[in-house]
């Protein structure tokens, strides 16, 4: 996939909307697109811009031609439509887009369909047909691999296959929304039978959300050289897990109700086209690490296919609510700790003729880093719970207890271009 850079990435743009202007995660080289509604209104599609939310439909009058189609599907209780129209029709919205917010002349035409953000509600930007979960988080994988087979932590098939499951779409939320702490079947290694009741060891899982634009037919692989174009943004996304279900239920066939209780993602769709900008090679593999095999291989992808974006956990417990501390940072990472490309990840999916469609959404695995302050779980932080570490309130913690907030934040920034960021993907943990 090339890589092209236009006017909608000129550090210098700036927008007439108040505050738009070097904003930290959406400036108008961002325009991520989102759900959202007003106070007695239907869900619609709309853009972010500083602090403020466009309407899309509302402003379709004021586009010509595809970009006016575009922004009128925008209307719609869910963005499918829009992104099924694939990756040409979304760059031709968003220079569509970028001339409205930066045209000061078009300021009094379009003033009306801005809503603060504060004012709204945001829901899921996709009905999300399928939610595939990867695995592609090396050193995650070397971390809790190592915790069950010290001397051997990634099993054989690691570094020749993107490892996936298929997840759970139906108990995906939006950030905000509580999260409850899921009972299930446990058993310590200690006891002789397992038992059912609230889970002792849950966790957050630091992922990003990779969407689906354009689908494809089944039956129909996507070549690797054509899987970028297949792929529409990002969101962040935190997948709740249940370790010590997890630890019990997993063999032979892998997650299950560990994984399926709730899984929350950012709501704002960041696209691929605001992203060119911090594109990176993908790092070399290790030495003597295998080739990936030709349907993975592609010298474009391995060129420009990996992102430098940085994440951030924040963690804040209800007692450090009640004393008014600031929430604490768990970790810091970026999403190069990817073994496999997105571009990979959509090749192999669709490599043995599934097919995926508009707002499916692949997840990455969770990303941790080589060293402990980019880990990307509680499992590796607290040595799979053996390791407890304080917080600001005296409070100590290895997995989280009811009330703590978990907040994830992600954003891009390179010399000579527009920071853009994700916004937040943040829940807190209630009571079985
Ligand atoms: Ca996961």
């Amino acid at each position: 996939m090339t890589i092209e850079l236009d006017f909608t990435h000129d550090p210098k743009a700036c927008s007439w909307v108040d505050g738009a202007a070097g904003h930290a995660d959406f400036p108008v080289q961002n325009l991520p697109f989102g759900v959202f509604s007003t106070d007695g209104t239907r869900p619609r599609g709309g853009v972010a811009i500083g602090e403020a939310i466009l309407d899309l439909a509302a402003i379709a009058p004021l586009l010509d031609g595809p970009a006016a189609h575009s922004a009128a599907l925008a209307g719609q209780p869910t963005l499918n439509a829009l992104f099924a129209q694939g990756q040409a029709a979304m760059t031709a919205l968003r220079r569509a887009l970028f001339t409205l917010l930066t045209d000061a002349a078009r300021a009094e035409a379009v003033r009306h369909a801005l809503h603060p953000r504060v004012d709204c509600a945001l829901h899921l930007p996709f009905a999300i047909g399928d939610y595939t979960d990867f695995y592609t988080g090396i050193h995650h994988a070397e971390n809790v691999g190592r915790l069950l087979r010290p001397d051997n932590p990634l099993l054989p098939n690691y570094k020749y296959v993107p490892i996936g499951y298929h997840g759970r779409s139906s108990s995906i939320r939006p950030s905000g929304v509580d999260v409850r702490r899921p009972r299930g079947q446990t058993k310590a290694p200690a006891e002789d039978a397992p038992s059912h009741g609230p889970c002792k060891r849950l966790d957050y899982e630091l992922e990003m959300a990779i969407w689906v634009g354009q689908g494809n037919e089944l039956g129909t692989p996507v070549p690797i050289a054509e899987a970028g174009r297949h792929i529409a943004g990002l969101s962040i996304l935190n997948d709740w897990s249940a370790r010590d279900v997890q630890a019990w239920e997993y063999q032979p066939l892998g997650p299950f109700l560990a994984k399926n209780f709730h899984s929350t993602i950012s709501p704002w769709v960041v696209t691929i086209d605001a992203l060119a900008p911090f594109r990176v090679a993908q790092p070399q593999r290790a030495p003597g690490d295998p080739a990936p095999l030709p349907y993975l291989f592609d010298a474009q992808d391995q060129q420009h296919g990996a992102l430098d974006v940085t994440m951030e956990v924040w963690l804040r417990s209800a007692a450090m609510r009640d004393a008014g501390l600031p929430g604490v940072r768990l970790s810091r990472g970026a999403m190069t700790a990817m073994y496999w490309t997105m571009a990979q990840l959509l090749a192999h999916h669709t490599s043995g003729g599934c097919n995926l469609a508009a707002g499916d959404l692949m997840g990455t695995g969770t990303l941790s880093g080589a060293d402990s302050t980019s880990f990307g779980s509680l499992m590796e932080i607290s040595r799979g719970g053996t390791v407890p570490f304080a917080l600001p309130s005296g409070e100590t913690r290895t997995f989280l207890e009811d009330g703590d907030d978990v907040t994830i934040t992600a954003y891009a920034e390179r010399e000579g271009y527009a920071r853009i960021g994700f916004g937040q993907c943040t829940a807190r943990i209630l009571p079985a």
